[in-house]
């Protein structure tokens, strides 16, 4: 099946061709980080307005990449939660629109399942059950994949997600935004000993995680060093506070690998794309006999082709949307 995905969730606007659910044929992003820096966040009235100037010509250039025309497709593929609900409602519009022109199946996809299907996309025989971490700027979870159809929450953050103390530590640190990949950067440059940050593991056995205790400690640091004229790294504090948050996330993945007895690891999301995260948890997973899978980086952060990938899974099942399928800004993973 030849799949037309959309994704307009939160700030780029995303469109791709992918057949079978693993063949990329175009995977367009328009960012609009260029946008958002000057307000150091995403604006959300700001973002709805460029999906709307953007989401007719990256359509006509994924169908373009892909050599294709609207009437080779089998199905059109959007994103309709979680998200900004004026974001979605561009990509949504657009999409039902599209797909009732041309009589084919509209299938809604969830976001967070479009990072867990980049996966898939980049291994189709990813052994099943696995274990998924998900981080992202807007949520954290581990998942347990029993098959494509069935699914737990193993675990989900109390407060903020990876992303979003890796973005408000580097907004701290005075880095632009987006922040994350900048901290990355950073960090190269430091010692991950340096500061010791705390570690937030919560009661024993909790698979729960929790970032705000941690962002509040790179703060004060930052204040009590201010007041005190104590001299600063930068880069020290940027590796030591990654170090924190990515000792955390493997350990609790590892854990809830061996409990529930995974055949593989899954690692998804944006902060996916980190450098240190990928490594640590390769070589934990390593250790601990796992096998371990990543997508790589582009198709970790907001795309389209794992919005396709997962709705391949959808489309052969015939999980088909209606087309008065609405956009729900907090709709759940299950
Ligand atoms: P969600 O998927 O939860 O709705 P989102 O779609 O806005 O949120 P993603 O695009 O999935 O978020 O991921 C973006 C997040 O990933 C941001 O918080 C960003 O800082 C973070 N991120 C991206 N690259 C890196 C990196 N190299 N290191 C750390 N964090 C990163
Ligand atoms: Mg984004
Ligand atoms: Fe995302």
């Amino acid at each position: 099946a030849t799949i037309l995905a959309i994704e307009t969730s939160c700030d780029e606007t995303a469109a791709a061709v992918v057949i079978g659910g693993r063949e990329i044929r175009s995977n367009i992003v328009a960012s609009q980080i260029a946008s958002h820096r000057r307000f150091g966040g995403v604006v959300p009235e700001v973002a709805s307005r460029h999906h709307m100037e953007n989401i007719v010509p990256v359509v006509a250039e994924a169908l373009e990449v892909a050599g294709l025309s609207f009437y080779e497709l089998d199905a059109v593929a959007v994103t309709y939660g979680p998200g900004l609900v004026g974001a979605l409602l561009v990509g949504l519009a657009y999409a039902k629109s599209l797909a009732y022109a041309l009589d084919k199946p509209l299938i809604g996809v969830h976001h967070l399942l479009g990072h867990i299907y980049a996966g898939f996309l980049q291994y189709p025989e990813l052994p099943l059950p696995a274990v998924c971490l998900v981080v992202s700027g807007g949520h954290t979870n581990l998942v347990y994949l029993e098959s494509h159809t069935r699914r737990r929450i193993l675990g989900s953050t109390r407060d903020d997600a990876a992303g979003e103390a890796f973005d408000k530590v580097a907004r701290v640190l005075g880095l632009p935004y987006p922040g994350g990949p900048e901290l990355e950067k950073l960090a190269r440059e430091g010692d991950p000993r340096a500061v010791s940050f705390p570690r937030a593991w919560l009661e024993e056995g909790s698979l729960d995680f929790s970032f705000s205790g941690l962002k509040s400690a790179v703060i004060n640091y930052l204040h009590h060093a201010q007041q005190t004229g104590a001299e600063v790294n930068p880069a020290d504090v940027a590796a030591s506070f990654q170090a924190a948050v990515v000792e955390v996330l493997v350990t609790k993945t590892i854990q809830a690998a061996r409990r529930f007895n995974a055949c593989s690891i899954l690692l998804a999301g944006g902060v996916a794309a980190n450098g240190f995260l990928r490594r640590e948890m390769a070589a934990a997973a390593r250790e601990a006999a796992l096998p371990f899978f990543c997508p790589e980086p582009r198709l970790c952060t907001d795309n389209a082709a794992m919005i396709a990938c997962a709705a391949y899974y959808q489309y052969l099942r015939r999980d088909f949307a209606p087309l008065d399928l609405n956009a729900i800004p907090d709709l759940p993973l299950y």
